[in-house]
């Protein structure tokens, strides 16, 4: 990892920047699978399948038999697994519903505001490089609590068609069964145009690779609803001269396993920590399955030292990062000053891997700097708020000249009249 120490103000804008690829030439491949799937459907996308995961499908949706199956071919214990992530994500995303109060804001003028779920929705689940079923568990179940009617899921299959079966199984255990194996920029298009087989959503959720994003990122121009844009993961640790670098290695390599467009970065107030940390990696990235990905996101990835921990979470903010880790003592005192991360982890045993799996939380979060202007995906990401209003006669008369004054002085005399005609037949009564 590239180090930097005491690095000035004027430096942040550069080192805060993600690696991407060349965003130009993605937008016009991205573009082009788009236009391809909207105007060919499924035949694209079978195409597009074929090029990118090396399989040609005949049927993209998985059908009842293979869902079915699916229970066979998991272990008790991954059941159980889920049954304890889903149970606390249930907790923790039930807890965000609340019905508002009816508001009379004059006497006679009663005004509320309604959550009702989003029809038709689409989940993406990323399989690219990994089966993310715990993702499926984040998406699904505030969808479910929201009241959403309708849930497509797409998430790539592999070589020999097949999606993985812990996805099929976490989809059966939540009762959703309108499952396609389509993944990347053509599962996108597919939801968002819909296709002979794919139907169409209104909002399209999940986080996934480059490709994922800037589709998601291109349909969202053209009216159909995303939740954020949610690329490649990235964690942010500050840490102190009494941290354990062992744990901080074990967090940096969780993030750096993602895929080689994540990025790690590690802050601390301490030169020594920062030849532990390493130290630490090094023994720990040698006994991963992933290592030769982690080892890439690690050639991007930074360390830096700053002189105090405010400065840290100065250059944290500035960085925005998807996944913030205090792991320093006290780290609840550090609360307020943190205003731009996606999800915070306190203290030396709250992992991230926490969060990404079994804690409550959702580990749907945005990515590259969003998190200075988005929120992670939550129940109200799968509502819309209506608002109603029901006036008297006398809420009218209390409101009324308000409105038509208003409304005289923008120029707008049919809104006026449309007070005045009630009025006028409220005072002949
Ligand atoms: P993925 O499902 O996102 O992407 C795989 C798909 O990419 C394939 O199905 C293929 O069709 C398409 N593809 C591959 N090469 C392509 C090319 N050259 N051109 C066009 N399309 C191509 O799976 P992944 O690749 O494993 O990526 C998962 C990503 O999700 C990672 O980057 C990870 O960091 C991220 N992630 C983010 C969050 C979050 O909350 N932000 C959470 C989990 C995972």
């Amino acid at each position: 990892m590239k180090t930097i120490y005491q690095p000035p103000f004027q430096e942040w804008e550069q080192l805060i920047k993600r690696p991407t690829i060349k965003t130009e030439s993605l937008n016009e491949s991205i573009s082009m699978i788009l236009n391809q799937v909207k105007l060919r459907g499924d035949e694209a996308i079978r195409s597009f399948t074929s090029l990118f995961d090396e399989v040609q499908l005949t049927d993209l949706q998985v059908n009842q038999e293979e869902l079915k199956a699916s229970s066979k071919l998991v272990s008790q214990e991954i059941k159980q697994a889920i049954e304890v992530a889903a149970s606390n994500i249930k907790k923790f995303h039930q807890s965000q519903v609340h019905t508002e109060e009816v508001i009379e804001t004059t006497d006679g003028v009663n005004c509320w505001r309604k959550s009702v779920g989003i029809e038709r929705v689409g989940l993406y689940i990323p399989g690219g490089t990994a089966p993310l079923f715990s993702t499926l568990l984040m998406l699904a179940i505030p969808a479910q609590i929201a009241g959403c009617k309708q849930i497509v899921l797409c998430t790539p299959c592999n070589k020999q068609g097949k999606v993985n079966e812990v996805v099929l199984y976490a989809a059966q255990y939540l009762g959703i069964d309108t499952i396609f194996k389509i993944g990347g920029a053509q599962a996108i298009a597919a939801m968002a145009y819909g296709t002979e087989s794919v139907p169409q959503v209104y909002k399209i959720f999940g986080p996934g690779n480059q490709y994922v994003t800037k589709a998601k990122e291109l349909v969202q121009t053209q009216g159909v609803a995303i939740d954020m844009p949610a690329g490649p993961s990235e964690v942010l640790i500050i840490a102190d001269e009494q941290s354990d670098a062992e744990f901080i290695a074990a967090d940096l390599l969780s993030q750096a396993e993602h895929g080689i467009d994540s990025q790690v970065v590690f802050v601390t107030t301490s030169t020594k920590k920062i030849e532990e940390v390493n130290e630490a990696i090094n023994k720990q990235l040698e006994e991963l399955p992933r290592k030769e990905l982690a080892k890439q996101t690690l050639n991007n990835s930074l360390m830096v030292e700053f002189a105090t921990l405010k400065e840290c979470i100065a250059f944290s903010n500035a960085y925005a990062p998807e996944h913030l880790i205090l792991n320093i003592d006290h780290a609840e005192q550090y609360v307020d000053l943190v205003v731009n991360a996606g999800s915070v982890f306190l203290g030396a045993y709250s992992c991230e891997s926490a969060g990404d799996y079994a804690s409550g939380t959702n580990h749907t979060l945005p990515t590259n700097g969003y998190a200075k202007n988005y929120s992670g995906v939550s129940v109200d990401s799968f509502v819309k708020k209506i608002t109603f209003q029901q006036l008297t006669k006398q809420g009218l008369q209390n409101i009324g000249k308000a409105i038509e004054v208003m409304a005289e002085a923008e120029q707008l005399i049919a809104h006026k009249n449309a007070v005045s005609i009630r009025l006028k037949k409220l005072s002949n009564e």
